[in-house]
């Protein structure tokens, strides 16, 4: 086994607990599902104000109709006690006219209420999708804080093993370092296997004695002949530890 295997295998853990900080980078919630229901909330509040306001436009026209009526109606009272007309069928016709336009006023009124109370209505629509707003405002602001500050940690613990990895790898020879790379990237993460009951850890391969006198007589990197990966024998490092 080759003499730098311990340090390659302690670049592999090193590897893979950076690999886990960067998932959980990754798999943070950002907030968007809040975000899209804090949109949905303002877009419902436009729209109940937009509403409101087209109403309001209504009853204001609606106003000033009950009033050009009311003028006309006053008017053609006027005519009527006037003396003016003296022709009893003609007396008769504005007089049927004058009920036909009051009970034309009593329906418009009705009307102006029925706008009156929607309006009401819709103003407490407003102040309920105003308090919704708001409530989903707290909520997303409440969790990207959380977010921004979990997304930190995880970054500040990411960039500190980084530089623990920079000073174990000078440590390593270029050519070793680059071979457990170029593995490291083509398996998927993972270089280096541990020899365990004479298989390999991770395809969980038997070793052929071949391999494994290699691993016991070369000093060289020794290679799962299943999977390709570097091994690594922990009895082979005890025995290659110095004693103390
Ligand atoms: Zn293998």
């Amino acid at each position: 086994m080759h003499p730098q295997m311990s340090l390659l295998r302690d670049l592999q853990a090193l590897d893979h607990y950076i690999d886990r900080l960067r998932r959980a980078v990754a798999e943070l919630d950002s907030g968007e599902q809040l975000r899209a229901t804090l949109e949905r909330s303002r877009q419902r509040l436009e729209q109940v104000k937009a509403r409101y306001q087209e109403l309001h436009a209504t009853a204001t026209d609606q106003e000033l109709r009950l009033q050009a009526f009311d003028e006309r109606l006053r008017q053609t009272e006027a005519d009527l006690y006037s003396g003016r007309i003296k022709n009893p069928r003609e007396l008769q016709l504005l007089q049927e006219e004058i009920e036909q336009a009051k009970r034309m006023r009593e329906e418009m009124d009705v009307e102006m209420l029925r706008i009156w109370e929607q309006m009401e209505t819709m103003k407490h629509d407003i102040d309920e999708a105003e308090r919704d707003l708001q409530h989903a405002e707290r909520l997303y602001e409440a969790h990207v804080e959380d977010f921004r500050q979990r997304k930190a940690a995880l970054e500040s613990e990411i960039e500190y093993h980084l530089s623990e990895r920079a000073e174990l790898t000078t440590q390593i020879d270029p050519e070793v370092l680059a071979r457990y790379e170029q593995l490291r990237q083509r398996l998927g993460g993972t270089a280096v296997a541990v020899v365990e009951q004479k298989a390999c850890s991770v395809c969980h391969t038997l070793l052929t004695p071949y391999t494994l006198k290699r691993l016991q007589n070369e000093h060289t990197l020794i290679t799962c002949e299943s999977c390709g990966r570097l091994l690594y024998d922990p009895l082979l490092a005890q025995d290659e530890t110095p004693s103390v």
